[in-house]
C-alpha cells in the first residue's frame, strides 16, 4: 500500500468563541472542509491539509512542538503560555476577529487609583502569568488567586478583592456589580506557526495558504469606493475617504472639471462619511463590498 501523502496541519479551536470564525477564514481561503467521522481531524478535500480540532489552550503547545504547522488562537492564550518569549516570532499575522481585552475589575463600591491600589490585595484570574508580569512591571506585589472559570464571582465570595478577566462588552461585570478599571492586555485571534519550516514538499501549499489568509484578512470589512469629484476639491475629498491609500484618479469623458476617484478603504464606510463627501462636492458615490484581495 502506498504510504499516506504528507499533509499540513492547522490547529483550530474545536468549539467556542473562535471556532466559527476560524472555519470561515479557512473556507474563505478556498479550502473545502470535509466534516468526517473523525471529530479530532477534519480533512480538506481540495488541498493536502488537515484541521486539528482541539481546545484552544492546547494550540500554542501543539504548534510550538510541530504537531501542527499552523494554529489559530487568541493572543491572550499565546501570551499566557509563553510569558517570557518574543511572541512576534511565533505570530504570522493578526486575524482581526475574536477581539477582547483582559482587564482589572473591582466591585462598584471600591475606588481605584491605578495599579498601586492593588498592592497587598488578592486578585483572581485565569491568566496568572500575564497578570504576574503586568504587576511586576508596575512594581506592585499582590497575591494572584488562580481560577479556571467563574472569576467574576470571586469578590462576592470573598475569595479576592479584584479580578483580572476577559471583557468584551462589560455586561458580565455589570451583572456581578463590578467595573473595569484598568487594561492589562488587548487581544485578537492570531495565526501562529511552528518554529521549523514546513516539509519541502508542502512549502508551496504553506505559502499559498499564508497568501490567501492574508487576502481574506485584508479584505475583511474593506470597501471599494467610487465617486466623482470636482478637481478643485479633489484633495479634500480624498482625505475624507477612510483608510484609502493611493486612490485611482480617472478623467471623465466630456467633463474637464470633474474626475472619477476609485479607492480601496481598509475600514467600514459610514453614512456620516458619505454626508461629508457629499458636502465636499462629491457625487455619484458608490460603496461596494470586496470579496477577495491579494496584495
Ligand atoms: P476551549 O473549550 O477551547 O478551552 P474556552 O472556553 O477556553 O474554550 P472561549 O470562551 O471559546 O474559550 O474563548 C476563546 C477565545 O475567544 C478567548 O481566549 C479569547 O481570545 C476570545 N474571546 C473573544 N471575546 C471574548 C470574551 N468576551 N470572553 C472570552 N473570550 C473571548
Ligand atoms: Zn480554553
Amino acid at each position: 500500500m502506498p504510504s499516506e501523502t504528507l499533509r499540513l496541519r492547522i490547529a483550530v479551536q474545536k468549539s467556542g468563541r473562535l471556532a466559527d470564525r476560524s472555519l470561515e477564514l479557512i473556507s474563505g481561503a478556498g479550502l473545502r472542509v470535509m466534516k468526517g467521522a473523525n471529530e479530532l481531524l477534519y480533512r480538506i478535500e481540495n488541498q493536502p491539509i488537515d484541521l486539528l480540532r482541539v481546545r484552544d489552550d492546547d494550540i500554542p503547545t501543539f504548534v510550538a512542538d510541530g504537531v501542527a504547522e499552523l494554529g489559530i488562537v487568541g493572543y491572550n492564550v499565546l501570551a499566557e503560555h509563553f510569558p517570557e518569549d518574543d511572541l512576534e516570532e511565533r505570530i504570522v499575522m493578526r486575524l482581526g476577529f475574536g477581539k477582547c481585552t483582559l482587564k482589572i475589575a473591582v466591585p462598584d463600591s471600591v475606588s481605584y487609583e491605578g495599579p498601586l491600589s492593588l498592592e497587598g490585595k488578592r486578585i483572581a484570574t485565569s491568566y496568572p502569568n500575564i497578570l504576574g508580569k503586568w504587576l511586576k512591571d508596575r512594581g506592585v506585589s499582590a497575591t494572584i488567586v488562580e481560577m479556571r472559570g467563574a472569576v467574576e464571582v470571586a469578590p462576592r465570595m470573598k475569595i479576592a478583592h479584584a479580578i483580572c478577566d476577559l471583557v468584551s462588552t462589560g455586561a458580565t461585570l455589570e451583572a456581578n456589580g463590578m467595573k473595569a478599571v484598568d487594561l492589562v492586555l488587548a487581544s485578537e485571534a492570531v495565526l501562529i506557526k511552528a518554529p521549523h519550516a514546513p516539509p519541502a514538499d508542502l512549502a508551496h501549499v504553506y505559502d499559498m495558504l499564508l497568501r490567501r489568509f492574508d487576502g481574506v484578512t485584508a479584505s475583511n470589512g474593506a470597501k471599494y469606493v467610487m465617486l466623482n469629484a470636482p478637481r478643485e476639491h479633489l484633495n479634500e475629498i480624498i482625505e475624507l475617504i477612510p483608510g484609502a491609500d493611493a486612490p485611482t484618479i480617472m478623467p471623465l469623458a466630456g467633463r474637464e472639471d470633474t474626475v472619477a476617484v476609485h479607492a480601496v478603504c481598509q475600514e467600514n464606510v459610514f453614512w456620516d462619511t458619505l454626508d461629508k463627501l457629499k458636502a465636499a462636492g462629491a457625487s455619484a458615490i458608490l460603496v461596494l463590498p470586496i470579496e477577495k484581495m491579494m496584495k
